[in-house]
């Protein structure tokens, strides 16, 4: 069974992303052959430390920002885990009160460790913190007006994702960068890039950012490797020590393969973005179009124009997204509904809560994403099994 074979039907790109050919041909040496510890002193190391430091390079060039700035972790949640925590950690040695503000839409790698450090994670010795969320209005787009009124010089910290993983809004991060520097001067500026990397220039993106953290397997590379950026002088306190790997940023001997695979697909993913953003698009809405024309009542939550090229987040009246999930699955087509917890079950999605969709609305909320793999044979099966499903469990 492959992505976009004819016996699957993929639309779930941003749940993960299968992994390409050329980034699983990059990783492979290092997998196998290449096995050397970068950490040491021989030429076997040397090899494998030529690779770490050329997937660094690589990185850094997509994501624009000095080799040095690039702190490999062990995915997304990882490195927004050091953003948020390391961050915090460093502005506390200060002793000062401390504030962190977030969108209400975070993905839970930003929102737990907020509320973690708003509820005494640094211990009872520690300055105590105070969570700010901002609102988001209908579309899932931040409210620039409540950020400003949010925002002083307690702020330690803003974290404001690029793009969110569930309905794929993008976010206006650059006014959001330049409201903070402007009223939280000593304010770390960190977003979340994990579901953008694929689709958007990082380095015009997210200009006015100290910390930017993406992963790899959201965009064809291995799953448990990503990167947390951290801009030269920003302060931040790392969470796992060690032997002071990472310019004592993050240790443990690195996973050399996944900085290959993670560099590779990143690469990839930039020299491809043009042309796939506009393919993707098109898929996307003829499936956005095709749904709505197809299923009574069925609403787009996001307009294409403001989402991710491969986002199409519907609202399906009178079904139970559960049910339609199962049905779907059972016809070889897998999307989501987009706040899956780690067991699989279905959870009440903050995001759609924030923006004012909840109880019988969000009942019926689906996720469809699309992404490289994505083919119109792929619309196609969608556009006929959604519409027998619902009309299955409406009868
Ligand atoms: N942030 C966002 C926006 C995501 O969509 C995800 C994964 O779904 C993560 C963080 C976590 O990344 P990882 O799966 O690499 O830990």
């Amino acid at each position: 069974m492959s992505a976009g074979s004819s016996e699957l039907c993929y639309l779930d790109h941003a749940a993960t992303t299968p992994v390409r050919a050329e980034v699983a041909e990059a990783m492979a040496p290092f997998a196998a052959s290449h096995f050397g510890n970068p950490s040491g002193g021989h030429r076997a190391a040397a090899a494998a430390r030529r690779a770490l430091e050329e997937a660094r390079d690589s990185v850094a060039e997509v994501v624009g920002c000095e080799p040095g700035e690039v702190v490999f972790t062990a995915g997304g949640t990882e490195a927004d885990n050091l953003a948020v925590l390391g961050t915090l950690a460093a502005a506390a040695e200060l002793g000062n009160p401390l504030a962190v503000v977030c969108s209400a839409v975070e993905h839970p790698a930003v929102r737990e460790p907020c509320r973690a450090a708003a509820k005494g994670w640094f211990g009872a010795g520690g300055s105590p913190v105070v969570l700010r969320e901002v609102p988001v209005g209908g579309d899932g787009v931040v409210d620039l007006e409540a950020l400003e009124a949010l925002l002083d010089p307690s702020v330690a910290l803003v974290s404001v994702m690029l793009a969110n993983n569930e309905v794929g809004t993008v976010q206006p991060l650059t006014e959001v960068a330049a409201a903070a520097h402007r009223r939280a001067p000593r304010s770390v500026v960190h977003t979340d890039a994990v579901q953008a990397a694929a689709w958007l220039d990082l380095p015009r993106a997210a200009v006015g950012c100290d910390l930017v953290s993406v992963s790899a397997h959201k965009l064809g590379g291995p799953k448990g490797v990503g990167a947390l950026v951290a801009r030269e002088g920003t302060r931040l306190r790392p969470l796992v020590l060690g032997g002071g790997q990472e310019r004592e940023r993050r240790s443990g001997t690195q996973n050399v393969a996944g900085a290959v695979g993670l560099a590779a697909s990143l690469r990839l993913a930039a020299a491809d973005r043009a042309a796939e953003w506009e393919r993707v698009t098109r898929l996307r809405d003829r499936l956005a179009a095709g749904l709505a024309a197809a299923v009574p009542g069925l609403s787009v939550t996001v307009p294409g124009e403001r989402a991710l090229p491969g986002h199409c987040h519907v609202l399906v009246p009178g079904v139970d997204r559960e049910e339609l999930l199962v049905l779907l699955d059972a016809d070889g087509v897998c999307v989501s509904a987009g706040s899956s917890c780690a067991s699989g079950a279905l959870e009440p999605s903050h995001v759609l809560a924030a923006m004012g969709i909840e109880g019988e609305a969000a009942r019926g909320a689906l996720r469809f994403s699309l992404g490289r793999a994505s083919t119109d044979a792929d619309v196609d099966r969608a556009l006929a099994a959604v519409p027998a499903a619902v009309e299955r469990l409406c009868r």
